[in-house]
């Protein structure tokens, strides 16, 4: 293979740097990845501006949300050889006890691409075969993305997909997205997706307009107004639409404070509050509201790789939309990236795009 190359953090806030590394190869379990690309999350975020610790020492290339073509594969997983895929953002071991009952994404020993081990933001990478999401690059086309548009679909697609299927969204629920941001926005498509009627909440006006493109009912911008105000704007629009007053199934994507508080203010008898986002901020609420409404809350991490294909069938249905959702860059501009990003001047999700990207070793 051609040399690889890696965008590595060294410290918190010192500029990443790119880092030569030879003699990348797969063990038997294992497969390289030529990356097509990689998608900048809060997460990365986190490690680089806040301090949040990696599992894995550093120097450190971040990034968890990676598609690509495998290149070379160890010998029990020789089958992967040529195709396209989509890593996995949690990569269980796939053998422990609760990987054995279904429960892999509090796999002990899962992998993190960018945390556990080396991470996305390169131009190649070794992970295991275990949970690889294939694709089907004809019907990629048809729909017209290319491969990095698709490496969302590890964690930003995947994960509000897990909570949709937990949470268990059906015809007839009356779904409300906070925060429709990177997250948010594919938690409301994939609600509607599976026959729920959105509401939408944010304070930015461009966000609530993108997502009001796709099949949300109603968008409320939450800047100056109450809990209580949205409370009553719900409920005015379930009555109007012939909707429940209870059992609302709530997704808190927004990660802030003031986002859980709102959430959480808008439970209501037999609700569901699903919390996606994070924050390491505290929030004040009254948990006995939970008993008092016999409501319940459930929290997320990422998302078993058995549902990555129905995640990603989605997608390449249409019914969920990523193109408006993302903008690529190359790879090289990393650190213009990650600054655009924590200044909140990037609308749309950034994908890091190998400068290598076409030139196949
Ligand atoms: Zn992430
Ligand atoms: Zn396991």
């Amino acid at each position: 293979m051609k040399q690889a190359l890696r965008w590595v953090m060294t410290a918190k806030d010192q500029p990443l740097v790119a880092m030569t590394c030879e003699g990348l190869s797969p063990g038997p379990d294992e497969v390289l990845v030529e990356i097509a690309g990689c998608g900048v999350c809060h997460t990365d975020l986190g490690y680089y501006y806040d301090g949040v610790k990696t599992k894995h020492a550093l120097p450190l290339a971040l990034g968890h949300e990676i598609s690509g073509h495998v290149i070379e594969a160890g010998a029990n997983a020789a089958r992967w050889v040529g195709r396209a895929v989509v890593v996995p953002a949690v990569i269980p071991c796939g053998q422990c006890d609760v990987c054995r009952r279904g429960k892999g994404t509090i796999c002990p020993q899962q992998k993190m691409p960018g945390n556990d081990i080396q991470g996305g933001f390169a131009t190649h990478i070794v992970v295991p075969a275990h949970g690889l999401c294939e694709v089907n690059e004809a019907r990629l086309a048809a729909v017209g993305l290319d491969l990095a548009d698709l490496s969302v679909i590890a964690d930003a697609v995947t994960t509000p997909y897990q909570a949709v299927v937990q949470a268990g969204v059906m015809a007839g629920d009356l779904v409300v997205v906070n925060g429709v941001g990177g997250v948010g926005g594919y938690a409301a498509q994939i609600a509607r997706a599976f026959g729920g009627t959105v509401v939408a909440i944010d304070v930015s006006d461009d966000k609530l307009a993108a997502v009001a493109g796709q099949g949300v009912a109603l968008t409320l911008n939450a800047r100056q107004k109450t809990t209580r105000d949205i409370k009553s704007a719900i409920q005015s629009f379930a009555k109007t639409s012939g909707l429940r007053q209870t059992e609302w199934i709530i997704f808190e994507c927004s990660g802030t404070r003031a986002g859980q508080e709102t959430a959480f203010g808008l439970l209501n008898h037999g609700a569901t509050l699903c919390v996606v986002g994070f924050t390491m901020d505290k929030a004040e609420i009254r948990l006995s509201n939970l008993m008092a409404f016999h409501a319940r809350a459930i929290g997320n991490w990422g998302c078993l790789p058995e549902l990555y294909p129905q995640a990603l069938e989605l997608v390449l249905d249409g019914r969920v939309k990523v193109a408006p959702f993302v903008e690529k860059h190359p790879l090289s501009d990393i650190n213009k990236v990650f600054e655009a990003v924590h200044a909140g001047s990037l609308r749309r999700r950034a994908i890091l795009v190998p400068n290598s990207q076409g030139a196949r070793s």
